[in-house]
């Protein structure tokens, strides 16, 4: 064999070998070559395919995004890339790794490479496409992880409300947004009434179990766009963005009375509980989310003195 068959051999072995796919078109988009890889994952032995229109070989193949990417390596004479994250696959291929989630259909890079004949003319389209697939799984792996984690580090574990250091990034956003649109907004603050005696007669468990139910009553009677937190061990944060105070009191009266109808069952115990609460809307007053939150504190602190069990709207005259 000469040096020249010598290469010409080598590089078909090479091509055959190819862990990735290899597909040669000419200018009518017809199949010049369809390497191992392609023939094992598309159960497409070459013979079938080779001579034959890609798109009438296998008909789901998006047409015009394939043309323009192959048109554009054929006229400009250069290299194209299609990445998994804008389009997960050109072709469905299963993905025999173990299947861990979801992802069944292999994600695929591809190279587009114009081919020149001997006189320097773009006469063929060369397509590499690599199973990205184990690379697509570990980065939504990671995705997902980090989600977690992010949800992990804004919530509060024994409740599952937001922690107070997230519900305060809330307030201070809502605190900007209200100020600035104009619009009505009311925060309020609740303490369950006499908790140490819950935890001095049934024990922690059982306190734990109230206030879960609080939380899970305060959830119940809030609105997906209220911002609900455990602002410490048995004291409740909530924004109510729309709301102005007497809305708010509405909100805090249902709550309330939800309250006290609740039977907190746990270690053979059925718990009563009741919560005193303070609200505040926004308004001139306020010169930051923090004197925000104080009002309604005062406003619970009265709740407390006034006999507990109720609701209080701040007033300048509580101040
Ligand atoms: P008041 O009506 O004035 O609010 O009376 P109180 O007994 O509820 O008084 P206070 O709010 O000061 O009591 C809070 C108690 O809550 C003290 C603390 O031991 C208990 N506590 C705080 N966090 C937790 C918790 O996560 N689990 C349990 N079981 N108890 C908690
Ligand atoms: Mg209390
Ligand atoms: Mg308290």
């Amino acid at each position: 064999m000469n040096t020249d068959m010598n290469d010409f051999h080598w590089a078909m072995q090479v091509i055959g070998d190819l862990d990735a796919g290899l597909i040669v078109l000419d200018q009518d988009y017809q199949v010049c070559a369809w390497n191992a890889f392609m023939q094992s994952y598309s159960g497409i032995t070459s013979d079938k395919i080779l001579g034959k229109v890609i798109f009438d070989a296998i008909p789901d193949l998006p047409e015009t995004w394939l043309r323009k990417k192959v048109n554009t390596a054929f006229r400009l004479n250069t290299r194209g890339f299609s990445c998994w994250e804008d389009r997960p696959y050109l072709f469905k291929f299963k993905n025999f790794t173990p299947i861990s989630n979801s992802l069944i259909e292999m994600r695929q890079n591809i190279t587009f490479s114009p081919l020149t004949s001997l006189n320097g003319q773009v006469s063929h389209v060369s397509l590499v496409i690599s199973d990205v697939t184990d690379i697509a799984k570990s980065k939504l792996h990671l995705q997902k992880s980090n989600q977690q984690l992010s949800k992990l580090s804004r919530t509060d574990g024994l409740t599952q409300l937001f922690n107070r250091a997230y519900w305060e990034k809330c307030l201070q956003q809502e605190f900007d947004q209200a100020k600035i649109s104009g619009s009505a907004s009311s925060v309020v603050i609740f303490d369950i009434d006499h908790f140490k005696k819950v935890n001095d007669t049934y024990g922690h468990t059982v306190g734990d179990d109230v206030i879960r139910n609080a939380a899970d009553l305060l959830r119940k009677t809030s609105r997906n766009t209220d911002s609900c937190g455990r602002y410490g061990g048995e004291e409740f944060t909530v924004i109510l963005p729309g709301a102005n105070s007497e809305q708010a009191l509405y909100f805090s009266e249902r709550l309330r009375k939800r309250v006290e109808k609740a039977i907190v069952k746990c270690e053979g115990s059925n718990v009563s509980y009741k919560v005193s609460l303070g609200i505040c809307e926004l308004s001139d007053e306020h010169d930051d989310y923090s004197s925000w939150l104080e009002m309604a504190d005062k406003a619970l602190y009265h709740s407390k003195k006034n006999g507990r069990n109720q609701s209080t709207i701040y007033t300048s005259a509580l101040k």
